[in-house]
């Protein structure tokens, strides 16, 4: 996340070129905005802000562009239930908490227990696991004004 932008450029290159994909200054911005960025964006919120940097660049460019970057494995791909997507710069492993009131999502600091999960996937019949994804739901803290928490029974 704090690499400098040569750094970033380079691993761009990098990851680019050992997929077979071409440098291109679109996809360089969007990289830069996504590796920088903590706030998850939709592919609307990349576009405004990197049209900023790049008034030419359409959002077909920066949709295209983030599902280049989701494929050399630089970025990685929030889907959720109603059909919207997120993008998230960060890519090792990690979970998240998303507000259902705004849809906002936040890296969650904490980690599960390994053994907790090796026994989960333990306990999968007939189906290989290859990972998984913890996220926890509820409301963030703009949302949660006169929502109350859910209590545990
Ligand atoms: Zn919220
Ligand atoms: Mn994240």
């Amino acid at each position: 996340m704090f690499d400098s932008p040569e750094s970033v450029e380079t691993i761009l290159r990098q990851a680019l070129e050992a997929n077979g994909q071409r440098f291109t200054e679109q996809r360089a911005a969007v990289f830069r905005y996504l590796h920088a960025t903590e706030s998850h964006p939709t592919a609307d919120e990349v576009f405004l802000h990197v049209r900023e940097n790049v008034p030419g660049i359409s959002l077909a460019t920066v949709y295209k562009s983030l599902e280049t970057l989701v494929g050399c494995g630089l970025a990685v791909k929030l889907t959720y239930g109603d059909g919207s997507a997120r993008y998230d710069g960060r890519t090792d492993d990690h979970h998240h908490l998303r507000c259902v009131a705004c849809g906002v999502v936040t890296d969650l600091p904490g980690r599960a227990d390994d053994r907790e999960v090796a026994r989960l996937a333990a306990s999968a019949q007939e189906f290989m696991v290859t990972g998984y994804r913890l996220e926890l739901t509820g409301y963030c803290t703009s949302c949660a004004q006169g929502q109350t928490r859910a209590h545990p029974a």
